[in-house]
């Protein structure tokens, strides 16, 4: 069981729908044109996953802090 998840968003992929930040206001907000996690290590939350798997681009990534596991997007 994951005790701290990694963020990563991708700015070259990012379109700045704003999506993440709508669904997980408390974890993205948009700088620029361009989401950004505001915190890059956070306590697991479902709400993160709902983000990553709405972004249309998969610019979100989801990893264990501690192994680097991919737990989302997934497949
Ligand atoms: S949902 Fe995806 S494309 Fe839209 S702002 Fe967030 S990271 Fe960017």
């Amino acid at each position: 069981m994951s005790t701290a998840w990694r963020i990563g968003v991708d700015s070259r992929r990012c379109i700045g729908t704003s999506i993440c930040a709508g669904t997980a206001p408390e974890h993205f907000h948009l700088v620029g044109d361009r989401s950004a996690p505001l915190a890059d290590v956070v306590a697991p939350a479902d709400v993160i996953l709902d983000a990553a798997d709405s972004c249309p681009v998969e610019a979100i990534t989801v990893r264990d802090a501690a192994d680097e596991r991919l737990i989302a997007p997934q497949d």
